[in-house]
């Protein structure tokens, strides 16, 4: 299949290239050319597959005819090597829990299939590529393990210096091999810009192979459809005749658009809920028609502290190109008062313990079930342990760590530190891949 440039609708590439290539002229996100629409006894017999040959299928719709079946399941295995769990709150209330990989966030799906791809596409090729990416906390350990002792690809992250917490740090700056991490003396958008001008440099370019793992990349939100297949699955019988909704934990917005790309596949989901934060340009402009981004505002559910969307003309497409009403898609912003006291509540009535993007979530379901005869999933994108200290002092208990954590606590932070400084960066770069 080929997907196209949303901006320069001429602009058409196949996987392998726009896997490589993350946006297309104009700044233009890739879009698949079209999405398979299959019918309810193939979709029923997809639901009684495993979580591997369920993702298998699915994404071979997009690409059989650049990897073959047999190879494409090998790497959804090695990507896809954890757990994905619906865990039922009550008979018609479960949280899909999408945070049992190696660094505990859902991005580990995308993350993971797109460096299998990367590796499947540059082994013929046989080149080194070097990912340069910029974090400012859980991406960047998402992109180290997915790439950890993957031949012939070199991964530099940066990061602010002192401004991401010990345990996220230790979570990617202790593994070594081919995976370099730095710490710059500066904030989040300085390490930005340092990636700009890298990728702007003339000698760099012409020397080095540099690739960045962005989050607008088509083979990340394509990865994420397999999950709402799988949640589906594991629905009993007797709940799946009714209405199905799904609230999901919103950002960049990549997460719903593979959940509406499922949908359009033929999988029978009512409603989607976008939830946000107080960040809330795609709620206030659903709600007025007006679209008026504000300043990014920082909040418990840092993840989501987005105000210009990145995915959003994606999901844009995907309702034109269905001629579905916007209206379809509710939306709920949630204050940080409001997640405080969710996380409380839930713990009270359920003995369940949610980190604060979960929480926003479960609080947007809460506040629009009006229906009976629904069956409310709410997404969980991370796990309470990545919030352990949050999480003491509102509910005063203490987490058992994941044995992922505990491991790499021990270990020695391997990051170099440089200064706010693009020539001492590049001569960081040249000394140790040029040869
Ligand atoms: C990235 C992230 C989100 C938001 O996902 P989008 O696809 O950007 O909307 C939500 N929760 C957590 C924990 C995240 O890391």
């Amino acid at each position: 299949m080929k997907f196209y440039n949303l901006n320069e609708h001429k602009e058409k590439k196949n996987f392998s290239q726009v896997l490589q290539q993350g946006l297309g002229t104009n700044q233009g996100l890739f879009f698949p050319e079209y999405l398979p629409k299959l019918n309810n006894k193939t979709i029923e017999n997809i639901l009684n597959l495993n979580f591997i040959d369920k993702s298998s299928y699915i994404l071979s719709l997009f690409l059989k005819k650049e990897i073959k079946l047999k190879i494409l399941k090998k790497k959804i295995k090695k990507a896809f090597n954890f757990p994905l769990i619906l865990n039922f709150f009550n008979t018609n209330l479960a949280c899909l829990e999408l945070f049992h990989g190696p660094t505990l966030a859902f991005k580990d799906f995308g993350v993971r299939f797109m460096a299998q791809m990367i590796e499947f596409f540059n082994k013929k090729k046989q080149n080194k590529i070097i990912i340069l990416t910029a974090t400012s906390g859980d991406t960047g350990a998402a992109v180290a393990h997915a790439f950890y002792n993957i031949k012939n690809i070199e991964i530099v992250i940066l990061y602010p210096y002192k401004k991401i917490s010990i345990l996220q740090e230790k979570l990617f700056c202790t593994l070594g091999n081919n995976i370099k991490t730095i710490a710059i003396e500066g904030n989040f958008d300085d390490c930005q810009n340092l990636i700009k001008q890298s990728f702007n440099d003339q000698e760099l370019k012409q020397n080095l192979n540099l690739n960045s793992a962005n989050s607008i990349n088509i083979s990340r939100l394509i990865a994420q459809i397999c999950y709402y297949f799988e949640a589906f699955s594991q629905i009993p019988l007797d709940q799946r005749g009714k209405k199905i909704i799904i609230s999901v934990p919103s950002g960049n917005f990549g997460n719903l658009t593979a959940g509406l790309m499922a949908k359009v596949i033929g999988l029978p989901i009512n409603k989607f809920i976008a939830a946000t934060n107080i960040n809330d340009t795609i709620p206030r402009y659903l709600h007025t028609g007006c679209w008026k981004p504000k300043k990014t505002i920082s909040t418990l559910s840092n993840a989501m502290d987005v105000s210009i969307p990145n995915n959003w003309p994606r999901i844009k497409e995907i309702f034109k190109i269905n001629n579905w009403d916007l209206n379809l898609l509710e939306s709920k912003s949630i204050t940080d008062l409001e997640t405080k006291k969710t996380i409380i509540n839930v713990f009270n009535k359920y003995k369940s313990i949610l980190e604060p993007h979960t929480a926003v979530s479960f609080c947007a379901l809460k506040k629009y079930i009006l229906e009976k005869d629904t069956f409310n999933i709410f997404l969980g994108t991370a796990h309470p342990a990545k919030f352990k200290d949050y999480i003491y002092d509102i509910l005063h208990k203490k987490i058992i760590l994941p044995k992922i954590l505990v491991n790499c606590i021990k270990k020695e932070n391997l990051s170099y530190k440089l200064p706010n400084n693009f020539l001492v960066l590049k001569n960081f770069l040249i000394k140790n891949y040029i040869i």
